[in-house]
């Protein structure tokens, strides 16, 4: 099966999220299942950067608005297609937003494009590739499945994948005309959302199936309390929706190996985990003692509860524990948590913005880390945390509740528990289980047979992987005869 991707951000190149992580391990994952998978990214900076002078595969003298060519390159063994056009992704800043962190305002114009290149790519621009299955990740590649119901490829299967259904791509009709698309598909059925145009709706709408990032968050999207909106619409199609939960990537992540760890162990060496946390005692300027360390790595955002974490810092210091924050995001929220680690000198410490080898680090010496979104599509930093042995302490919704194994005495009793699951949207629910966490580790025998047993999880691809596998042939399956 050759499949086409399309990914806004990935993996080792550009990473604003979970995201990046899925595009850039799926693809390894699938070839096990003879899934061949070419990846179309924007050409940003660090993108071309990699690149280097390559020949065009196709080119463009006018996509919206500039010129335009898609290249082919082999990065980090990824088949990427990239989109080369200055005028839309040559600029400094994030991926979706200029460097002092507001949305670019012509995104709708440089996803459109984006998505476009992949409908062309489906309809068979390419000579010598043509792709059997696009799919299409979040609402800056949603509008892929609509180019392609639209122009020249409906007849290819399609498949959207919602990591996050707070971000939808929601603009005004006025840009409707620009889009190249029939005035038939301003409509209910199309890409028409509250009388404007959406990108992520126009790609439930028209994607062959609908996938998100688990179980739980599938169903969860389908209520009102989730739904953001688009609830009714995922209803409609709930026969052609699923979950699929993500895997982390093994190599990248793996505490034996991991180069960003003072010290590396396995489950039988899971005293070597003492070096780590040692550092990250120093890189947070915490206390050396022997009270448990909790850490947080996360977008400092209200959806990941981080409003709810710094209102509970106080009581988390209270009742013996410690903690190391790592993250970015919400101005107030940094604010607030760094005046918590200067009041609680010693006992919390807080690094603010954003560093990969830190997070491993933290990962590879922290006791238990605390995850309390309001809701989490997936969530990986808990998976992460699993194969560490960091405990997970997590809030019960979407992917969350799907990978964590609450320490309840049944659980307990059968060797099962891996972590703490508590009800989101409360600081009493977060601080029972921060205490039962604490109380937990005291219990050496018992901590260390919850870290193996996390540690055991199979957080890999290989099932989530052979799942996609088996969604894109069922899809093939059905593709209508030429
Ligand atoms: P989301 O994509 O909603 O932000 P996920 O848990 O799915 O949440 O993925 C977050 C990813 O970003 C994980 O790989 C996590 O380790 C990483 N991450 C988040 N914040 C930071 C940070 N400040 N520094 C390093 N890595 C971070």
């Amino acid at each position: 099966m050759k499949v086409l991707a399309v990914a806004p951000e990935i993996f080792p190149l550009v990473k604003t999220g979970g995201l990046a992580d899925v595009t850039g391990a799926l693809p390894g994952a699938l070839v096990g299942y003879g899934v061949a998978t070419r990846s179309l990214v924007p050409g940003y900076p660090a993108v071309m950067a990699s690149v280097g002078r390559k020949k065009a595969l196709h080119r463009y003298d006018a996509l919206f608005g500039g010129k335009a060519a898609v290249l082919a390159a082999e990065i980090a063994g990824l088949d990427l297609l990239v989109l080369d056009a200055p005028h839309l992704f040559d600029r400094p800043g994030g991926p979706y937003g200029d460097p002092a962190g507001g949305d670019w305002p012509d995104n709708w114009r440089r996803f459109a494009a984006f998505s476009r290149v992949a409908g062309d790519i489906a309809g068979g621009v390419l000579s010598g590739w043509v792709p059997d299955l696009v799919h299409a990740h979040d609402w800056q590649a949603a509008m892929a499945p609509a180019f392609m119901r639209y122009g020249g490829a409906p007849a290819t299967p399609s498949v959207v994948t919602v990591h996050n259904l707070a971000f939808q791509g929601q603009f005004s009709a006025d840009i409707f005309p620009s889009l190249g698309l029939p005035p038939a598909a301003m409509a209910l059925d199309g890409v028409e959302y509250y009388g404007g145009v959406g990108f992520l709706k126009a790609g439930l709408q028209s994607a062959w199936a609908i996938t998100t990032v688990s179980p739980t968050y599938a169903q969860e999207i389908r209520t009102a309390e989730f739904g953001m909106g688009l609830d009714g619409l995922i209803n409609a199609r709930a026969a052609d929706l699923s979950g699929i939960v993500n895997g982390i990537d093994t190599g990248v992540w793996d505490p034996q190996t991991d180069a960003h760890l003072a010290a590396t162990y396995s489950a039988k060496t899971l005293r070597s985990r003492a070096a780590n946390r040692r550092a990250v005692e120093q890189r947070f300027g915490l206390d050396h003692d022997n009270a448990p360390l909790f850490c947080v790595i996360s977008r400092l955002t209200w959806q990941k509860g981080m409003d709810i974490l710094a209102g509970a810092v106080d009581s988390i210091a209270a009742a013996g524990g410690r903690l190391a924050v790592l993250g970015s995001g919400d101005r107030a929220l940094e604010g607030a948590l760094l005046a918590a680690a200067a009041h609680h000198r010693g006992r919390i410490g807080v690094v603010i913005g954003y560093d990969e080898g830190l997070s491993h680090l933290m990962q590879g010496g922290c006791d238990a880390i605390l995850v309390p979104s309001r809701f989490e599509p997936c969530g990986l930093t808990q998976l992460y945390a699993l194969r560490y042995g960091c405990i997970p302490v997590v809030a019960r919704t979407g992917g969350l509740a799907d990978t964590v194994v609450d320490a309840n005495e049944a659980a307990l009793s059968s060797g099962a528990a891996t972590g703490f699951l508590f009800a989101p949207g409360s600081a009493a629910a977060l601080m029972h289980a921060v205490r039962r966490t604490i109380a937990a580790h005291a219990d050496r025998a018992q901590w260390v047979s919850m870290q193996k047993q996390g540690m055991k999880a199979d957080v890999s691809w290989t099932r989530s992987a052979g799942k996609y596998a088996q969604l894109y042939a069922s899809l093939i399956s059905r593709r209508p005869a030429d």
